[in-house]
């Protein structure tokens, strides 16, 4: 076979292989699940509310797609972007909460949230790869080892094991996501293990999804977005094709959270939400149970320690090096950016001399390779990931005490609230929640900052997180 092999056809796994193809290479990619998104004849709505995929069982939640891997996608597989839309998504542009969209900035263009389903998004990276000469996907054949060179140091991964047989691959890109056994098999085969930071989240998550009544396409404008309190949080996922998820999130250990499974329960819990009220109130129709997913942490790993790579041959794309909560919705986005990146790196087209002064490109098999990868990795991943860890952090404690205290947190929440009356911190809160910009720079410019302290000095007495339920009325809804 030689190319690459990708092990793991998920929207990394996927998109690494897309961009890789068209750059030239050969790729060929192995999914465990059985069969590809949307190619068996089953429609859409068929395929994603009746396959469990139990490998990913997050396939069923709500994932919005952020302006961040949006501009991926158009840049780099512009083709798949136009699938996406066709296929029934809808983008949203984040000053349009306000009646009047403000005079437009350089950078605007890109604050885009694309509603839909991430069946959607996988059946359009599933039908480019499919009409790609120089892919492959073998669907029902899973990774179940590597190809591994002890001799070399440090080790050379040259391919990958499936049931069916080995496959030398010149390159292994592991986007087996957060469950993928690829970190035990490298020590199985004597490398040093991966170098593994986890942070657990303290979050539970309950989701159902409704379609619209005949006749709407949308919903209300506002609220739309996620209202949280201090012991509960609830957002409204507008999707595809009418289609739209609503989610509670509670502290893993709130002893309500059994009675969040129950569809009444749910559904009350929702609605003392104002956005909860407003999409549910409009008489949409469930389409599914309850959906529960807890127990999520935010995971980095890296294939290179203090000593260097533990192994050549291999690097990770996707939740395999950043497996992230989704309060900020940054999963796909991040995985975009790294398949992207692989994919520029291995241009046959591009050579290997880098321009004047620089080094010339590593070869895949090189330690070089594997460094240059988790230094950019850390450089330009890292930092979301951090903030996805802090951010975590803030709504576990916050809902363990059920406090917002004084802190940093008190003010991001005036922030929040700010940015829904003023068009400038919206833009500020629109460019971080699309990673157009980091938190320091966007909430730390001066202007921002001035604003949100002239909203905060109007109210001096302002409590945040006061949209919701308050406990007693939560506890009643949701007793047994
Ligand atoms: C509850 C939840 C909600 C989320 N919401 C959002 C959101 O709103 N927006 C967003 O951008 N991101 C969201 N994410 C994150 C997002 O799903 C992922 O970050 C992103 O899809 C990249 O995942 P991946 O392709 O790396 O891994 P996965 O999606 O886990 O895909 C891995 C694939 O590899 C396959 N596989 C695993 N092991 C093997 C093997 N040994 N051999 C062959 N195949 C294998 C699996 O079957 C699967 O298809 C959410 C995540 C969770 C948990």
């Amino acid at each position: 076979m030689a190319g690459f092999a990708v092990i793991g056809g998920g929207i990394a796994g996927l998109a690494a292989a897309l961009f890789a193809a068209r750059r030239g290479n050969r790729v060929t990619v192995f999914e465990r699940d059985a069969r590809a998104p949307g190619t068996s004849g089953s429609t859409l709505d068929e395929d994603f509310f009746g396959r469990r995929r139990t490998g990913v069982p997050q396939a069923a939640q709500p994932h919005l797609m952020l302006g961040a891997a949006r501009s991926v996608l158009r840049t780099e597989a512009p083709d798949v972007y136009d699938t996406i839309m066709r296929l029934g998504a809808r983008e949203r542009h984040e000053l349009d909460w306000f009646e009047e969209r403000p005079p437009a900035r350089p950078g605007d263009e890109d604050l885009v949230t694309v509603q839909a389903r991430r069946i959607v998004v996988e059946t359009a990276l599933t039908d480019a790869l499919h009409a790609e000469p120089r892919a492959a996907l073998r669907y029902g054949e899973p990774a179940t080892g590597l190809l591994v060179d002890p001799s070399s140091t440090p080790p050379r991964v040259r391919g990958v094991r499936t049931p069916l047989g080995a496959y030398e691959a010149e390159l292994v890109i592991d986007a087996g996501g957060r469950r993928c056994a690829s970190g035990e098999w490298l020590t199985g085969a004597g490398c040093r293990p991966p170098l593994v930071e986890r942070h657990r989240t303290g979050i539970a998550y309950f989701c159902r999804w409704y379609r619209l009544p005949d006749g709407r396409a949308d919903g209300p404008a506002r609220p739309w977005t996620v209202s949280g309190g201090t012991f509960a949080g609830c957002a409204v996922f507008p999707a595809d094709n009418g289609l739209f998820a609503v989610t509670l999130f509670v502290h893993t250990e709130d002893p309500t959270r059994g009675a969040l499974r129950d569809p009444a329960v749910f559904e009350a819990a929702a609605r003392t939400f104002p956005p909860g009220e407003a999409w549910l109130e409009l008489g949409a129709r469930p389409l599914s149970p309850v959906l529960a997913t807890a127990g999520l942490d935010n995971r980095w790993s890296s294939l290179v320690d203090e000593q260097g790579p533990i192994a050549t041959g291999m690097v990770g794309v996707g939740d395999a090096v950043t497996h992230t909560n989704p309060t900020i919705a940054q999963g796909m986005s991040l995985a975009l950016w790294t398949a992207r990146r692989v994919a520029r790196e291995t241009d046959p087209g591009a050579g290997r001399d880098r321009g004047h002064g620089c080094a010339p490109r590593p070869g895949t098999g090189s330690p070089d390779f594997v460094t240059e990868h988790y230094a950019w990795a850390l450089r330009t991943l890292k930092p979301w990931f951090d903030f996805q860890v802090t951010t975590d952090r803030a709504i576990g404690e916050r809902f363990a005490v059920r406090d917002f205290g004084a802190g940093p947190t008190r003010q991001l929440a005036a922030l929040f609230e700010c940015a829904q009356e003023d068009p400038e911190v919206m833009r500020a809160r629109a460019k971080v929640r699309h990673l157009a910009a980091p938190p320091s720079e966007a909430y730390g410019a001066p202007e921002v900052r001035a604003r949100v302290a002239a909203w905060l000095a109007a109210r001096p007495d302002y409590v945040p997180g006061t949209a919701g339920p308050d406990r007693r009325e939560w506890d009643k809804i949701t007793a047994p």
